[in-house]
């Protein structure tokens, strides 16, 4: 599974909070960011569920194998 997060992300953090492992706040670039190229197989469904809850749909799945 590969995602990015796109520059429609508003900050609000849920994301980070849902999955610290797997989204970091970026204080310069005022937005979160994946620390994964490819999502460890055990943060998949809570990547998933990150994606669906995003207020700002900021959260793409590009491959989802
Ligand atoms: S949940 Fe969406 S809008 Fe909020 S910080 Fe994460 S990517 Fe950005």
């Amino acid at each position: 599974m590969k995602i990015i997060i796109t520059k429609a992300c508003m900050g609000d953090r849920n994301c980070n909070d849902l999955c610290p492992e797997v989204f970091e706040y970026n204080e310069d670039e005022l937005k979160s960011i994946v620390k994964f190229d490819e999502i460890p197989g055990q943060y998949k469904d809570v990547v998933r569920k990150a994606a669906d809850e995003c207020g700002a749909d900021a959260i793409e799945i590009e491959d989802d194998k």
